[in-house]
């Protein structure tokens, strides 16, 4: 299986190249040369076997070039059942007749981007002793919340690596801030910056490109490396959940194998939706694939007209891992819908950058709007699909998720679809429990942040998860705040560079 860069076909690597340099050098995303096939036998055999085994499945058909045991290996390392709390790695909740949520939060911080987070170190440095000569990899990574957590948790004493995560001091909540600060591991550092997400984003970038920096990792056999979600090494192992979604539907006889379903799914950066795209590609019957966005609805509007336009207002919601203006993993979308067309794709990411905005043909429109529907929803209508999910079906879901339930209804209710539904939950509702518990209880009193969880469980008769609640006796390691202009030397020194 080869992959070729979205900006020029000319780029043709192997899997492990494209996860261990992230992006293409001109700019471009690697993509898979075509996509491997499942049959429907092969899905309802699949329907009786662990979500490791449909993993080391889905990704031995698009890692061709690691060894069987390389696979093996890193599922076995990142899907454990003490990582995710049982031996259903991703639990399937059943809402009604038609739809059922996926619980894609029961990894290590809470968040579904464990799913990736947890195998991506691992296919790292599988990828990094074929292609980068067994260098050391830093993974330097700018947050406002999710992301920094749960990279820190994948990289943590994962040999061969180092990480360090640098988050604006005001911009996270207090649970995300306590959540990186007592992280543990040896080769972790967290520093929060005195400025907001965008310096933390602009200081890294400009460490990762300066050459005399890089050209000083060199000397000491390190290299610097991203663990952001244009990396195929994170895309890919969540194509397994939405294969694995479909089979468990069968188990369950909801479904026969070659029945349809729709996927709904909170969507930021357009990472995890693509996967969905991408499992319908190798073969699993999808319907529709319903994107749902916060009151940052530029995706609604790009799915209904064709025009990408990110010049506009952008507002901090209550699904703040949804507050993007510009879905990077789209232009993966945009250039099978166009049939490969590099040049194209190299036109209007460069019109993006440029204008802010692009337009795609007729023809690419109609074939995204015949399968994906798009919409969206303010805080207001998110916290009413809190309340309302909560009172109707006894089942609570977080900010992120209740945009996805919000839009589902609403498509249900103007289609009367009733094909099998899968919404995609991505976040524990303790992970933001005081947004939550405004929902239900909009008067209530509390101290601090672990007395909103204590609430939550009672109001509710639902548990926290255990690493959210615990976070209150961990101790704190990592107190020091750093100038954004030192961000630098703060590397440079942790690597013990001079
Ligand atoms: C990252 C994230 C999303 C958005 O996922 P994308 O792949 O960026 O579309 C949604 N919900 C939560 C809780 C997240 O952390």
């Amino acid at each position: 299986m080869n992959y070729r860069s979205t900006r020029d076909n000319n780029v043709i690597k192997n899997s492990k190249f494209a996860i261990a340099n992230g992006i293409s050098v001109e700019g471009g995303l690697f993509v898979p040369d075509e996509f491997p096939q499942i049959k429907l036998s092969e899905l309802e055999a699949l329907s009786k076997k662990s979500y490791k085994e449909i993993a080391k499945f889905v990704l031995a058909k698009y890692l061709s070039d690691f060894t069987k045991e390389e696979i093996d290996s890193c599922v076995d390392a990142a899907y454990t059942s003490e990582k995710f709390g049982g031996n259903d790695t991703t639990p399937l909740h059943k809402l009604n007749g038609t739809a059922s949520v996926l619980e894609l939060w029961h990894g290590p911080t809470c968040a579904f981007k464990d799913m990736a987070l947890q195998i991506l170190p691992h296919l790292m440095m599988t990828s990094a002793k074929t292609v980068l000569d067994n260098k050391k990899i830093v993974i330097l990574v700018a947050t406002s919340g999710d992301t920094g957590k749960a990279a820190l948790e994948g990289f943590k004493d994962v040999e061969g690596t180092e990480i360090m995560v640098f988050y604006p001091e005001d911009g996270v909540s207090k649970i995300q801030k306590l959540q990186m600060n007592t992280q543990e591991g040896n080769n972790v550092t967290v520093c929060g910056i005195d400025g907001n997400f965008d310096n933390a984003q602009s200081g890294v970038k400009a460490i990762f490109t300066n050459t005399e920096v890089k050209d000083k990792l060199l000397e000491n056999n390190m290299i610097f490396s991203s663990a952001n979600s244009i990396n195929w090494g994170r895309l890919v192992p969540q194509v397994v959940y939405y294969v694995a979604s479909y089979c468990r539907l069968i188990k369950e006889n909801e479904i026969k194998a070659g029945d349809k379903v729709n996927f709904v799914v909170p969507t930021g950066n357009f990472g995890n939706i693509l996967a969905g795209y991408y499992a319908m590609k190798m073969g699993v019957p999808v319907n529709k694939l319903i994107c749902a966005s916060n009151a940052n609805n530029v995706l609604t509007d790009f799915i209904k007209t064709g025009t990408y336009d990110k010049n506009r207002k952008f507002f901090t919601t209550i699904s703040p891992s949804m507050d993007i203006l510009i879905s990077s993993n789209l232009e993966r979308l945009i250039y099978d819908l166009y049939d490969k067309d590099d040049k194209k794709i190299a036109e209007l990411m460069n019109e993006l950058s440029a204008n802010g905005k692009y337009t795609v043909d007729t023809s690419v429109l109609d074939k995204m709007s015949n399968l994906f529907v798009g919409g969206c929803c303010d805080d207001n209508s998110t916290k009413n699909t809190i309340d309302d999910t909560f009172k109707k079906y006894n089942y609570l879901c977080d900010t992120h998720t209740a945009v996805a339930v919000n839009v589902y209804n609403n498509y249900y209710n103007s289609t009367n679809d009733t094909t099998k539904t899968v919404i995609v939950s991505t976040a524990s509702p303790y992970k933001f429990s005081e947004d939550v518990l405004k929902a239900i209880v909009p008067e209530f009193k509390a101290n601090d942040e672990f007395e909103v969880i204590d609430i939550l469980e009672k109001e509710t008769n639902t548990k926290a998860p255990a690493q959210l609640k615990n976070l209150k006796n961990k101790e704190v390691r990592f107190k020091n705040i750093c100038d954004k202009n030192d961000m630098q030397n703060k590397v440079l020194s942790n690597l013990n560079i001079k």
